[in-house]
């Protein structure tokens, strides 16, 4: 699933994604943007702050809000907010963080970025979350970190996974890119780790082109993380200690306020299309919808569902000829080159899935006779063509 070239699959627009005016009929996802948006981003423009500004700390203060903590820190993006989470845990070469490889990729790279090693635990073969029970498994006197990703917007067993990382001394940072908005009994995702990181990216529920956001009750972290942001700077050109520039721009920052407005209708939509579709694929044979544990949130920023593996490739083949776009999510990250210098790891659960997975069509713009189509699409892609 990954062409060569750097070309990232969860990208909306990118070398290989389709050409708008030939591509798929149903795309895989669609922004769901309009005059609020258009509005606030007329309104930043004619303040002529267009970062640093109020907007910024607004979307912060209201993404908290949701959320339920303290603090929110907005970044550049999500990949750049998980880095410096971990360098404000001072996580570092000879250090080992544990993470799921059924991800996108940058869940573990940004381990590789701050010098430490990313060690892959597997999975639950009915969320595709962390077993909490192979995170003990792997765990080491050098692990520092847990980060455990809400696989497609369903909430890991953050209340096993937190324990275990109690006992053992080490934080919890939760991967939260797929699940703005999502409970675990009745709590946010966000406020169940130290920390949780949350992406804008354009495949996400909510979107701001590009953009991140880490959310934490620690008030010391959320200070660290703004000094990493803007280049250490803790007073007008006093440079404190080293930093970046991951700012999220005041632009950017408008456009999310906006999207956080959509938030509860967009995944009231989703859950109800969720509920059509699982009884539209009931009667598939070998077609396993998404499955919600009891006590968690759903909020389907990806419809993933698993078929014979011996079907899965010309399933694919098949929905891209009937005009559906459908991808893999996501190909394991232990066997990525990038990671190709670590020990392979034995994660029998994580290569399983990944044969046998394919994320349909699933954004809020969708109505039932689209998600009609997409599942007799499936079937047809199923029943047809040659077995690989
Ligand atoms: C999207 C995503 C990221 C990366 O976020 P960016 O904003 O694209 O950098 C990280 N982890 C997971 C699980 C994601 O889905």
């Amino acid at each position: 699933m990954t062409a060569p070239g750097g070309y990232d699959p969860l990208a909306s627009v990118g070398p290989g994604a389709p050409d708008p005016s030939r591509g798929p009929r149903i795309r895989l996802a669609r922004p769901q943007v309009g005059e609020a948006e258009l509005d606030a981003v007329r309104d930043v423009l004619e303040s002529g702050f267009l970062t640093n500004g109020p907007w910024t700390r607004r979307f912060e203060e209201r993404f908290a809000g949701r959320h339920e903590v303290a603090h929110a820190v907005a970044f550049a993006n999500g990949t750049v907010a998980l880095e410096a989470l971990l360098r404000a845990h001072d996580v570092g070469p000879g250090d080992e963080v544990v993470v799921p490889s059924f991800t996108f990729i940058s869940t573990a790279t940004s381990v590789l970025h701050v010098g430490a090693t990313p060690v892959f635990a597997d999975i639950d073969p009915h969320t595709f979350d962390l077993d909490p029970a192979a995170v003990a498994r792997v765990l080491t006197p050098r692990t520092r970190a847990v980060v455990p990703v809400h696989y497609g917007g369903q909430p890991a067993a953050l209340a096993e996974l937190c324990a275990l990382a109690e006992d053992a001394g080490i934080v919890l940072l939760e991967d939260a890119a797929e699940a703005h908005g999502a409970r675990c009994e009745g709590r946010p995702v966000g406020s169940w780790g130290h920390a949780g990181m949350f992406s804008f990216t354009p495949t996400k529920n909510i979107t701001t082109g590009e953009g991140g956001m880490v959310t934490t009750d620690d008030g010391a972290l959320a200070q660290r993380l703004r000094l990493l942001r803007n280049h250490g700077m803790d007073a007008p050109y006093h440079h404190a200690s080293l930093g970046w520039n991951w700012r999220l721009s005041d632009i950017h920052a408008a456009i999310g306020c906006c999207q956080l407005d959509r938030l509860d209708d967009i995944l009231a939509t989703k859950r109800a299309n969720a509920a059509v579709m699982a009884e539209l694929l009931a009667p598939l044979p070998g077609v396993v919808a998404p499955v919600v544990a009891p006590g968690r949130d759903h909020t389907f920023m990806l419809y993933t569902v698993r078929v014979p593996p011996n079907r899965r490739d010309a399933a694919l083949a098949g929905l891209a000829a009937r005009g559906i776009e459908a991808r893999v999510y996501f190909p394991p990250a232990h066997r990525q080159p990038v990671f190709a210098h670590l020990p392979v790891p034995d994660l029998p659960t994580t290569d399983e899935v990944a044969a046998s997975v394919l994320s349909l069509p699933f954004h809020a713009g969708l109505g039932h006779d689209d998600l009609a189509e997409v599942a007799t699409a499936l079937e047809a892609a199923l029943a047809g063509g040659a077995t690989r």
